[in-house]
């Protein structure tokens, strides 16, 4: 079969506020390399991925290029570019170089933890749906609060998921939903599924991710980031 090109942005434009330190996180530490180095080694590895394309602060391009992508060789890296003001913006920046058919893999630099059997089962599915997003099924009872701090409601957890990265589509779907995104001005998207879901009214595929794979967010991250590790 013939084999359908694929591209993997890169999230990495995060000011990462809420670990509260100086280095963004996905330049920070984890076993002696950064954060970020982790992810685009999965894509640099992974048989499926053609390109990757990484997306930096503003500025933080050169850094980037020298201190992570010659240094540990990820030589699928095509782009560099900077990245804007909301993970969507960084994204849509990301899609400006994303060219003819295929599918497109969006992933956050942050997340360390995606593998080659994630890469698989997402390529495998969006191939048949166009659109898929790995997650897993939530451990715990989920409640909706209310704007008083009240229980709201309580949905059936047997179908709650959270929601990971890899996101895949096909390029096209992706493209034209970014773009309706960007022409409407109402925007409150935190992820890429919701973008198709709400411009494109398609639905979307839920695939196994993997309980491993977390964003590094606040401190406690990085140290169960290390034990995975380890
Ligand atoms: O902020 P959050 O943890 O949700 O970010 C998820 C991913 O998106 C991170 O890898 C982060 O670097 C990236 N991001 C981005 N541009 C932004 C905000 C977040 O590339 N403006």
């Amino acid at each position: 079969m013939e084999k359908i090109h694929c591209t993997a942005i890169v999230l990495a434009a995060g000011k990462g506020k809420r670990m509260g330190t100086k280095v963004h996180k996905q330049y920070l530490e984890l076993a002696g390399k950064p954060v970020l180095y982790y992810s685009l080694k999965a894509f640099e590895d992974s048989a499926h991925i053609d390109e990757i394309i990484l997306v930096t602060g503003s500025g933080e391009e050169e850094y980037c290029k020298k201190q992570i992508v010659d240094k540990y060789q990820i030589s699928k890296v095509t782009e560099i570019i900077s990245g804007g003001k909301e993970r969507y913006h960084s994204v849509w920046n990301g899609l400006s170089k994303v060219t003819g058919k295929g599918y497109t893999f969006v992933h956050d630099g942050a997340r360390p933890f995606v593998n080659e059997g994630m890469i698989e089962r997402a390529l495998c599915e969006v191939k048949k749906s166009k659109a898929c997003v790995v997650g897993m099924p939530v451990k715990d009872t989920v409640k909706i609060a209310d704007s008083e701090g009240y229980v709201a409601n309580t949905p059936d957890r047997s179908r709650v998921w959270t929601i990971q990265t890899p996101q895949v589509f096909e390029n096209d779907l992706l493209k034209e939903a970014y773009k309706k995104l960007m022409m409407c001005g109402n925007i409150a998207v935190t992820d890429d599924a919701m973008v198709v879901e709400q411009m494109m009214h398609l639905p979307v595929k839920l695939v196994e991710g993997a309980y491993q794979n977390i964003k590094i967010t606040t401190p406690e991250d990085l140290l169960i980031a290390e034990n995975f590790l380890k």
